[in-house]
């Protein structure tokens, strides 16, 4: 199968069983009912017509008073911008709807705590050249954009997201390369942002064809969230040829809630692993949206079937503004507890706090040791049944 075959849901059915894509709702659109499908699935026309505005968002829900106080006070410091398509998934009425959680401002945003920051991650302080990070010795962190298909609330890079004045410029862009060009020990480029593919197609391949010039250069990675806020975009057959020219590419995107597993969902990750690609996962965990077992149980599993592979849950970040998402790390360890054993192993991602102040990203893990004395290991199963090891002696 080619991903030329496979351009609309319609065609899925060609690929997937019925009780499989019966998995996958169809999603409408919303306020935007009526729209000519070659507006609708133009990822140009979707991002021109991004909910920006109080007057817009009143007419895609019902807005409640928080939520139309926190838009005067929190969307001067961070916009908001909401796709058509993923606006269509939020709930009318229901301002506990995890898509609405994530894409309309809160009156929470508002409140900075003292062990917030703007760069937790020390991402800036990190940096050779403007515009990449290097942490860890083998591999960097690209911001090729600055720009995001929407703009999470939860973003931990809200410094730099939507921020024009930090807008990632050519120069910057060919000074990453450069770094690149010369540092050998880089083995592995996350191209990042923002999101690459807000950039148009010819910058894409110029980035990704510089890249594959580079010999020490082995892995190269796309961070994008466009397969769950816009995933019209892997509907441009052009952008697909570019990914497929450049392989061995590993696309790596940000689904938080099973609501987000649409048809159209499915079509774009189908066709990334169609065009060669391999697609990962990272999720953020976020208080009332995604933080229990079950949620992210349910999330996993429909990622695997679109050949998505969670691949991290993150802590919630220290940044600014976001501190009513966070949950305690309890909450997540009890997910993965929940998870390893009970299900899959492939659906179980590693549960990371990427340390504040610039340590890189530390797993954490339910303690499944529960003594070890000398040789002699004892280790607890997903039941809490015990079992003993012996280790070699020498
Ligand atoms: C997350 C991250 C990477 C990639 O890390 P992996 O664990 O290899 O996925 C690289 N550089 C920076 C700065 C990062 O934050
Ligand atoms: S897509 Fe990622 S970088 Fe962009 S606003 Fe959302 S969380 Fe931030």
């Amino acid at each position: 199968m080619d991903f030329r075959e496979i351009r609309t849901i319609e065609d899925l059915e060609k690929i997937y069983p019925k009780h499989i894509l019966e998995k996958f709702p169809i999603s409408g659109r919303g306020i935007f009912e009526g729209t000519k499908d070659e507006d609708w699935y133009d990822w140009k026309w979707q991002l021109k017509n991004r909910i920006t505005t109080l007057p817009m968002l009143k007419k895609a829900i019902n807005v409640t008073g928080n939520e139309e106080k926190a838009y005067d006070a929190c969307s001067k410091k961070f916009k908001m911008a909401i796709t058509p398509y993923y606006s269509a998934l939020m709930d009318r009425d229901d301002p506990e709807c995890p898509i609405r959680k994530q894409s309309v401002p809160n009156v929470a945003e508002m409140n900075i705590l003292k062990t917030d920051m703007a760069d937790p991650l020390a991402e800036e302080r990190d940096m050779p050249v403007p515009g990449l990070t290097h942490r860890y010795p083998d591999r960097v962190l690209f911001y090729a954009s600055n720009d995001c298909p929407m703009l999470c609330r939860h973003c931990t890079r809200k410094r730099k997201v939507a921020n024009e004045s930090a807008d990632a410029k050519d120069k910057q862009i060919e000074a990453g390369l450069d770094y690149i060009r010369k540092t050998k020990r880089v083995r592995d480029v996350v191209v990042s942002g923002g999101d690459p593919l807000c950039l148009n197609n010819d910058k894409i391949d110029y980035i990704l064809g510089e890249l594959r010039k580079i010999e020490h250069v082995e892995v190269v990675r796309l961070g994008t969230r466009n397969p769950c806020t816009l995933p019209i975009r892997l509907r441009d057959d052009k952008l697909l040829e570019i990914l497929e020219k450049h392989q061995p590419i590993h696309v790596n995107t940000h689904y938080n809630h099973p609501k987000e597993c649409t048809r159209e969902a499915l079509l774009a990750n189908t066709r990334l692993s169609l065009a060669g690609c391999t697609v990962g996962n990272q999720t953020v965990l976020l208080r009332n949206v995604n933080d229990n077992a079950n949620i992210m149980l349910k999330l996993n599993h429909l990622l695997l079937l679109m050949k998505v592979r969670p691949y991290y849950i993150f802590q919630c970040d220290l940044s600014e503004g976001i501190s009513h998402f966070r949950t305690k790390v309890s909450v997540g360890l009890e997910i993965l507890e929940k998870m390893r054993g009970w299900t899959s192993g492939l659906a179980i991602p590693y549960y990371v706090v990427d340390s504040p102040g610039g340590g890189g990203k530390i797993p954490l893990t339910p303690n499944y040791v529960v003594s070890h004395d000398g040789n002699k290991l004892v280790l607890r199963n997903y039941k809490n049944v015990e079992f003993t090891y012996h280790e070699p002696i020498n």
